[in-house]
């Protein structure tokens, strides 16, 4: 029988009303199990979140701070134990699993160190007028599966900072990093300040419309986003939501190809695809078209795609049956509509492996092209017009991030101005530094993560309104 991990719930470590199996995804067996909590379970779970918020509102910035670097040193030592089991449940290689818990432990770090001070809007010798942020009260933190420890970090470190509680809710294929955060956890904070629900994707609904949360911050796809936005209404609660994207990454014709491909590459095969801010398609000037179709095909083909516990694995497995399955379909619409310049195929082996895939000529409107991959298969277009690419690119009713690649730049920088989303990187990629807030244009999402924006998300302002005579 494999080991367990269990909930916290009201600061005990607890076994769930049942429990289920985790995937590794690069064999496709079992290995480990996860607590699965009941509603009665998120019933008291929110109950024990609204009966600590009092007193960890009341807490200074300073007292939440030394709380929460005690979180990050009880992760920092247990790093290896969090990176090899985040390895396991999500399937990405190793050294990738010890960078999200070396930013976990940073991210932790980093929002124990802010403070919103209160502003003072009016001071004079007749009235004072400030302007407070408080927190709001019980956070629903859910999570999707392809980030489990930073994306719950940037929601954790900032409502906990700022005085909230917090339920994290990880997805049902990657719950074990999730629930060992609640293990470190249940040593060092107060009861009910952190709490973990594990469930087989029947408590996200009946968590975003509970009466007893009060904001719910959602990171998952475009279509699971609308339902959690209709069910705050009841309770008119607030709500942070970071959805889909299909970024493109947009060559202009002054580019180095052979410096830029291995860069766009990444963008796009870093976790195996699965990333919302990832590179979907590529859009470039027709006169490096073919070269860049075959530098990138040249790099797909000598990635080394493997189990991410072994030593120099760079592309892991797809992280769940349903995600692979998707992606299989996709991989035949590209033989079919499109030419593939490498991979193509699923790979035959355990788990659910597929090659790294490059595909060019699709027409404008394949499934490919429109929709979120989220997955190692690119597609390529070429254009004649700088104009129409970028027209291209904004049809989208995804806005999420974007790139330019270019050899100047400060032209870059005014074509970036005419991408209509959240965030647009030039000549770089998924640079997600904690003190830069991002989210969503479109159907992208609303709201913001990380930065003061991040930080504003969690709470409400409060004026109060003196008469000093
Ligand atoms: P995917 O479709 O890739 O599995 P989702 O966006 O559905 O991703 O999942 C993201 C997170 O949202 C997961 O933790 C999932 O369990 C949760 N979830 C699923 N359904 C709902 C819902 N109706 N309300 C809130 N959260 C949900």
């Amino acid at each position: 029988m494999e080991k367990t991990l269990r909930l916290l719930i009201d600061g005990q470590l607890v076994d769930g009303a049942g429990t289920m199996p985790v995937i590794n995804p690069a064999t496709g067996a079992a290995f480990m199990r996860a607590a699965r909590a009941d509603t009665a379970q998120l019933d008291a779970a929110v109950a024990a979140g609204r009966r600590a918020f009092p007193a960890w509102a009341r807490h200074s910035y300073a007292e939440r701070r030394a709380y929460l670097e005690r979180f990050a040193d009880g992760v920092e030592a247990r790093f290896e134990e969090f990176a090899r089991l985040l390895t396991m449940e999500q399937g990405k290689p190793l050294d990738q699993a010890r960078f999200e818990v070396g930013g976990t432990v940073a991210g932790l770090r980093y929002f124990a160190a802010q403070d919103i001070a209160p502003h003072v809007i009016r001071d004079t010798p007749e009235e004072r007028i400030t302007e407070h942020r408080s927190p709001l009260g019980v956070v629903a933190a859910i999570t999707p599966w392809n980030f489990p420890l930073i994306l719950l970090v940037v929601k954790l470190g900032p409502a906990l900072i700022t005085g909230n509680v917090v339920i994290a809710k990880p997805a049902p294929s990657t719950p074990l990093t999730t629930l060992l955060l609640g293990e470190v956890a249940a040593d060092i904070l107060p009861a009910g300040v952190f709490q973990t629900l594990a469930d087989a994707n029947d408590l996200g609904g009946p968590l975003s419309a509970h009466a007893g949360v009060a904001h719910v911050s959602f990171t998952g796809s475009t279509a699971t986003g609308k339902k959690v936005l209709s069910s705050t209404i009841d309770t008119l609660k607030r709500f942070t939501l970071e959805l889909g994207g299909n970024d493109a990454a947009l060559v202009l014709d002054d580019a180095d190809v052979a410096k830029i491909a291995p860069m766009i590459f990444n963008a796009a095969m870093v976790n195996a695809g699965q990333v919302c801010l990832a590179a979907k398609r590529v859009y470039a000037p027709r006169v490096l078209y073919d070269d860049l179709c075959k530098a990138l095909g040249d790099l797909a083909r000598r990635a080394v795609v493997g189990d991410g516990m072994e030593q120099g694995s760079q592309i892991g497995p797809i992280q769940n049956a349903a995600q692979y399955a998707k992606l299989v379909d996709y991989l035949a619409q590209a033989r079919e509509e499109g030419t593939v310049v490498a991979g193509g195929e699923p790979l035959e082996r355990g788990g659910y492996f597929i090659a790294p895939t490059i595909v060019r000529d699709l027409p404008h409107d394949a499934r490919l092209v429109q929709e979120e991959q989220f997955g190692p298969v690119l597609p390529l277009l070429p254009y004649d017009d700088l104009d129409a690419a970028i027209a291209a690119i904004n049809a989208s009713e995804y806005g999420l991030g974007g790139t330019i690649w270019t050899g100047d730049p400060d032209r870059g920088e005014q074509v970036a101005a005419l991408i209509n989303s959240g965030t647009v990187w030039i000549n770089r990629h998924l640079d997600l530094p904690f003190d830069v807030p991002f989210g969503g244009a479109k159907q992208s999402g609303i709201g913001r993560q990380q930065g003061l924006e991040g930080l504003l998300e969690f709470t409400q302002a409060k004026i109060i309104n003196m008469a000093k005579a």
